[in-house]
């Protein structure tokens, strides 16, 4: 079985060119290092003989108060990708007569929910994001059958960059079958300025069916700590806590995480640095004629198709790595200033740029 699932191409480093500060612009991370009071917190911690706190007390509290949800409802995990495949392991995988549970989500999306959901034993059922490269919400609820169990919907859609509204989910939401589990994944959460974006927040206090996934990876800048976590009511969560994995967040993790909420406000800061240059990257490549989708998190897409990995070579000659997905598009991170003035400056001489289709 193993075999058979697609492997997970973490995003290259930059190949080193002469005279040129090489960039990393192909795993969505922040460019940005923690705070310092994160970094302070970290170097101060020195009880590693002792594990820790399997249920992340401290952090979920934190939380609680951050979110003003009852800690109970929150369950801690190794990143947010931990949160969800402790999910599907619960909630999806391979019956009693032999056939594996369906999980809806869209495609292209986030690149490792086909090796979850069959690494959890059940089938994907991928449903083609639309030409601008949003969710077909109305196809995703025709897919439903008996055997879904779990639906994930991504927002801002890692590719390619569009949110999912308030409006849209909500019907959405109401339109499945309400033990059908629909799992929100907003990994770039904090990067959204679209006002009529949908809260996972606001859904999961309405629905007993809907789980939030949030990660400390994005915009806090902790992805390689790995600590993210789940929201959802006590009928889920009780099934979830048992599923997780012991001590899957390490008293580092859990620690900066906390120092990091207590500072949010210069985590927001950062943020917006990130933002006001993504919408720098957006708008200039608009100026030259490029279709970009919506980006609301921190990456832009170029739907290149076949040219996808010439672009990423060109990029890549210029001291960029980029995120080329087979024949279908481009993946491109808001990285340093200098980095993306560099990927305009190529995007300004290269001639087949993406069209609306
Ligand atoms: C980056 C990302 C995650 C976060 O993964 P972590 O395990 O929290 O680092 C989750 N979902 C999506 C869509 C992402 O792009």
């Amino acid at each position: 079985m193993v075999d058979r699932l697609p492997r997970y191409a973490a995003g290259k480093p930059p190949v080193a060119v002469d005279g040129l500060a090489s960039y990393k612009l192909s795993s969505n991370e922040n460019p940005l290092p923690p705070i310092p009071a994160v970094v302070e917190a970290i170097a101060a911690q020195t009880d590693f003989n002792r594990y820790p706190d399997p249920l992340s007390t401290k952090l979920r509290t934190a939380l609680a108060g951050f979110l003003d949800v009852p800690a109970e409802d929150i369950v801690t995990g190794a990143g947010s990708l931990g949160a969800l495949t402790q999910l599907l392991a619960t909630f999806a995988g391979q019956n009693d007569d032999g056939k594996p549970d369906e999980v809806i989500y869209a495609w292209r999306s986030f690149e490792a929910y086909p090796i979850c959901v069959g690494l959890a034993g059940a089938e994907s059922v991928r449903i083609p994001v639309t030409a601008d490269g949003r969710h077909d919400l109305d196809a995703m609820a025709a897919a439903v059958t008996a055997r879904t169990r779990v639906i994930l919907l991504c927002t801002p859609n890692n590719p390619t960059g569009p949110i999912l509204t308030a409006a849209e989910t909500e019907r959405f939401i109401r339109s499945v079958p309400s033990d059908v589990v629909v799992v929100i994944d907003e990994a770039y959460q904090e990067f959204v300025r679209a006002e009529d974006a949908v809260d996972g927040i606001r859904m999961y206090r309405k629905y007993p069916n809907v789980v939030v996934l949030r990660t400390f990876s994005k915009a806090h800048g902790l992805a390689g700590l790995r600590v993210g976590y789940s929201v959802s009511q006590p009928q889920l969560t009780q099934h979830l806590r048992v599923a997780a994995t012991p001590f899957a967040v390490s008293q580092i993790a859990e620690q900066a995480a906390v120092v990091s909420l207590q500072n949010f406000d210069q985590v927001v800061e950062r943020v917006q640095s990130l933002v006001e240059e993504r919408d720098r990257v957006s708008a200039g490549l608009r100026d030259l004629g490029w279709f970009v989708p919506d980006a609301q998190g921190n990456f832009v897409w170029l739907d290149l198709g076949a040219n996808s990995a010439e672009f990423a070579q060109l990029a890549g000659e210029r001291a960029l790595s980029v995120r080329a997905f087979g024949n279908e598009g481009v993946r491109v991170s808001i990285g340093e200033a200098e980095a993306n003035t560099r990927f305009l400056e190529l995007c300004a001489v290269y001639t087949k740029p993406p069209r609306r289709s």
